[in-house]
């Protein structure tokens, strides 16, 4: 110990060190500081538990809930939790915890004897305990827990004489062993089953259950005898040792590879750790008068206000999620145990009470008595989440802003993904049913396995994922399908909850499919499917059918475009009830990033008040333009050019004049012309292998001449570098001509619109400023070319012209800019690229690589890197207020649809974000949780 606070150096953790990206607070908790006691041990037992729901930081969101239903004086077993502390010091200090930790843990594990009135390793009555893990934020299944730890060859004995009941105790044993042999020891499970299976076969016995006394016996030594020729060792018999193994099993696991898949999933910081959760175990497996079972307070699918869940007669915990036997729905526990049964609506009901939310718990019955494992708030779809908030204000459960905390803002896209078109779904036969886990209409083609998911899917191939079951390493196979369909397990399965999870559709226990992994082919009926073959489902219901069927907008697009009406559609109620809160809540504007007029209404519909970046080049892609843009680029002198980009004015107009009109007046900011030339000419090696052909062949003279004019200039202008080229305000500083071709389509569209009667605000904006001269050169051509349409068309309009901030020096300087700018808005891609010198386009080489390595926690072209890039933005906010006060302030980048980028944004005190169009919604509550969970300038 000493020797240990003497340590000079002290190994950086590099995992602790990181900080924390700031993640959306969901709801703002007191965190109590547990630092300042060292204390790293909080135990749980009899209505008394030292740690609360507020501390899911240290004792993960596990040990939060079992301290907080002690207390509420509900039946749980007990225990005590390793507090996520000290999972990082073990980490920190090389993988071993300190003697001092160490003793901590000794002496819990004494007053746990005392309180459960057994003790480990005891031939009469023995303590058995469950080891289980549990982070701040639920990782289902991702990480290890072992049951029924604590049994020896001298404790099962015990186990037998407390309880008579030979079987169940070599049953315990046998579990064990092979829990502990995989997590701990880490031999393979197929090595267990192998063993098991022929002890089964020897007994002639089909099922697990099947299995006496006798053959367990069998099969526990010939465990014992796998791990000795495996590991070189006895099992080992001491459990206070099984304890301290099984404990740092949990906490290497916090490191496992698809826990780190995971986390990157659902930016989950590597940094928080694991707690751990000491529990004397119940059995629910002791017999016919014992159960275990999972549920919802309500159905997390759908959302519906229904007691939902599933459970097992004479099983253990792991059998009713592990998909092996199908549990029984939780209704029929009302016949099997009457009292436990009501007993367990009673807790659950006032546990969504006390949580405020929908709750997933857990809990066994043994020989009739209840006892509640875990709660926690349930993972829902984007969908149910919407109805259960607008249903917990509607039974005046809570305010409307609390509601809103319920939702996470991401979770809203899931409810614009298409559903079947009803007449199309009626055409095919119901092939087969199976449990409806996650809404939603899901149609691809077969693959067998998470490989083949993701090879397929990278080929731009819509799949279907078909498994037995799915297991955690199935998630990158699962995110990729446009659905997932397994012929086992239940509507609390693996497959259900990551299906629900990732908004992805489910269809969970198909029992009629009969599988064949290997072979790759899948028979249901009479039919066959082999891989590649189509099949599409329906996740509301459950329906399973053979073929593609058309899929069609959500009801919510539909009512938007005007297909159906507001009270045909429940969900579009709902979802626009929801965000009418999220708009009174938040100080952010949201705006659209748009370019032509039907995808500005849609914006519109959405709730997008104002185009923040309506890029002008995509314009010059459309149809029967390119030729014209390419003439204009060609051309060597300002005549040609000038003759050029007047064909282009009236289309240009035309565009603005479709924008400005889908904004109803809202503002609209109009960038001017912004990538390197060369993006509209064909490719240098097109051209030359054009040119080859021509020549080889002897063809047209003229096109022949035209082609090798049009190398010749592609040539020139070809650049290094032209990311850092030719591009932006440096274009409209060479070619000053383009400016003004596009202000006055600009500018004549605006009038046009005025002298309607409409109102217009168009901003123009000025790309890739870095110096105030580049702008104010610009500013002078906008300005003269805008008197100059208002004199000709005898209208006054109002007008902007403004930046984007996305140059370093831009930020940099942005006081000297605000002189000129009368709005900034944040160009956060190039402002990304710039400042870390990362090409947004090349970044994929090796962002894995220093995700992996800690360096970067997320893709900082995804969410804004507050540390850095975003220390740019809060810079030139506070310097370009200071130059112009009522200066406007916006962001226009892809972090302005991403939440935890929204988050920042508002704190810094931007004015609005601008996301695309299907964002916005999402930009809406993310706005509103902003609000509601930060202050601006905190
Ligand atoms: P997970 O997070 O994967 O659900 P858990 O730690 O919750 O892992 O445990 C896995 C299973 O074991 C659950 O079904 C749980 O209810 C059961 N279990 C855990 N601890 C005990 C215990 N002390 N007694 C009986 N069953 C338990
Ligand atoms: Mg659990
Ligand atoms: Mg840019």
């Amino acid at each position: 110990m000493a020797k240990k606070t003497a340590k000079p150096v002290k190994r950086v953790n590099p995992v602790k060190a990181a900080k924390p990206a700031p993640r959306p607070a969901k709801k703002p908790v007191a965190v109590k500081a547990a630092k300042a006691a060292k204390k790293y041990i909080y135990s749980f037992a009899d209505g008394k538990a030292e740690g609360d729901r507020t501390m899911k930081d240290i004792l993960g969101g596990k040990g939060s809930g079992l301290a907080e239903m002690t207390n509420a004086g509900l039946p749980v077993p007990p225990g005590f939790t390793i507090s996520t502390a000290a999972c990082n010091l073990w980490y920190a200090e090389g993988r071993r915890l300190p003697q001092a930790i160490e003793d901590e843990m000794t002496a819990h594990v004494r007053k746990l004897e005392q309180v459960a009135g057994s003790q480990f390793g005891s031939t009469s009555n023995p303590l058995l305990v469950s080891v289980r893990s549990g982070a701040k934020f639920s990782m289902p299944g991702m990480m290890d827990t072992i049951l029924n730890l604590g049994l020896n060859d001298a404790a099962v004995e015990g186990l037998k004489a407390r309880t008579s009941n030979g079987r169940f105790a070599y049953d315990s044993y046998r579990r064990f062993i092979q829990m502990f042999g995989n997590v701990v020891l880490e031999i393979p499970k197929e090595k267990f089953e192998h063993e098991f299976e022929a002890v089964k076969h020897a007994h002639r016995a089909k099922i697990d259950t099947d299995l006496g006394e006798d053959g367990l016996k069998e099969t526990v030594a010939r465990y014992q005898a796998l791990v000795r020729k495996e590991t070189g060792k006895p099992f080992p018999q001491d459990p206070v040792q099984q304890l301290k193994a099984a404990r740092d099993a949990v906490f290497r696991s916090w490191n496992n590879d698809r826990a780190i898949k995971y986390r990157r999933m659902y930016d989950i910081p590597d940094h928080i750790g694991t707690a751990v959760n000491v529990q004397k175990m119940v059995f629910g497996n002791s017999g016919e008068r014992s159960a275990t079972g999972v549920g919802f307070t309500r159905n997390p699918a759908t959302g519906e206000n229904r007691f939902f869940g599933e459970f097992l007669v004479n099983a253990q915990g792991e059998d009713v999620v592990a998909g092996v036997r199908t549990p029984r729905p939780i209704d029929e526990l009302k016949d099997v145990m009457p009292k436990a049964y009501k007993e367990l609506r009673a807790i659950t009901a006032r546990l969504e009470k006390h949580y405020n939310d929908i709750q997933d718990f857990e809990f066994t019955i043994e020989d009739e008595k209840l006892y509640m494992l875990q709660t926690r708030s349930g993972k829902r779809t984007g969908y149910a989440a919407v109805v259960i908030a607008t249903d917990f204000v509607a039974e005046k459960r809570m305010t409307p802003r609390d509601a809103l905390l319920l939702v996470e803002p991401a979770a809203l896209s899931q409810l614009l993904s298409p559903v079947f078109d009803p007449a199309e779904w009626k055409k095919l036969p119901v092939a087969t049913r199976g449990l409806p886990a996650s809404p939603g209409a899901a149609s691809g083609q077969v693959v067998f396995t998470s490989e083949h998911a993701v090879a397929w899917a990278e080929q731009g191939k819509k799949v279907l994922l078909v498994r037995k079951e799915t297991a955690p390493d199935d998630i990158h196979g699962m995110e990729v399908a446009q659905g997932i369909l397994t012929a086992t397990g239940g509507m609390t399965s693996h497959a259900a909850v990551v299906g629900r999870q990732m908004g992805r559709p489910s269809v969970v226990g198909a029992s009629a499919l009969r599988i064949d992994e290997k072979a790759k082919v899948c028979a249901v009926g009479d039919q066959t499917l082999k891989e590649g073959d189509w099949l599409s489902f329906d996740g509301l219901t459950g329906e399973v059918k053979i073929g593609k069927v058309a899929t069609r907008p959500s009801e919510i697009l539909q009512v938007l475009a005007g297909e159906m009406q507001p009270q045909q559609s429940d969900i579009y109620r709902r979802f626009s009830t929801l965000l009418g809160w999220a708009d009174k809540v938040r100080t952010l504007g949201i705006r659209a990033n748009a370019d032509q007029p039907d995808q500005s209404e849609l914006a519109y519909a959405f709730g997008a008040r104002g185009i923040g970046l309506c890029r002008t080049e995509h314009m010059f892609f459309g149809e029967g333009r390119i030729e014209k843009v390419q003439r204009m680029i060609l051309a060597d002198n300002e005549q040609d050019r000038r003759a050029a980009l007047a064909e282009l004015l009236p289309l240009q107009r035309g565009d603005f004049y479709g924008v400005f009109k889908a904004m109803h007046g809202e503002p609209v900011t109009i960038r001017t012309i912004d990538p390197p030339l060369h993006e509209f000419l064909p490719k240098r090696e097109d051209l030359m292998v054009d040119i080859a052909k021509l020549e080889a062949r002897g063809g047209d003279a003229a096109e022949l001449a035209g082609k090798k004019t049009l190398l010749h200039r592609v040539e020139q202008l070809h650049e290094f570098n032209p990311m850092l080229g030719h591009r932006g305000v440096r274009l409209g500083i060479t070619y000053p001509e383009i400016t003004e071709m596009q202000a006055r389509a600009i500018f004549e569209a605006a009038c046009q619109l005025a002298k309607e009667g409409l109102k217009v605000l168009p901003e123009v904006m000025i790309p890739l400023v870095g110096h105030v001269k580049e702008l104010r050169d610009q500013k002078l051509i906008v300005d003269r070319v805008a008197a100059e349409v208002m004199k000709e068309q005898q209208v006054r309009i109002k007008y902007l012209v403004g930046t984007m901030i996305e140059v370093p020096r831009g930020a940099v300087t942005a006081d000297e800019i605000a002189q000129e700018a009368q709005f900034f808005s944040f160009g956060t891609n190039d402002l990304t690229q710039m400042t870390f010198g990362f090409s947004r386009d090349d970044i994929g080489k090796f962002l894995g690589v220093y995700q992996e390595r800690k360096i970067l926690d997320r893709d900082p072209f995804q969410s804004i890197d507050t540390v850095g890039v975003g220390q740019l933005v809060a810079m030139a906010v506070e310097k370009g207020r200071r130059t112009r006060p009522d200066i406007k302030l916006g962001v226009c980048g892809e972090h302005g649809g991403d939440p935890s980028s929204i988050h920042f944004f508002h704190k810094v005190g931007l004015k609005y974000v601008s996301c695309s169009p299907y964002r916005v919604p999402v930009a809406r509550l993310a706005a509103a949780h902003a609000a509601l969970s930060v202050k601006v300038g905190d």
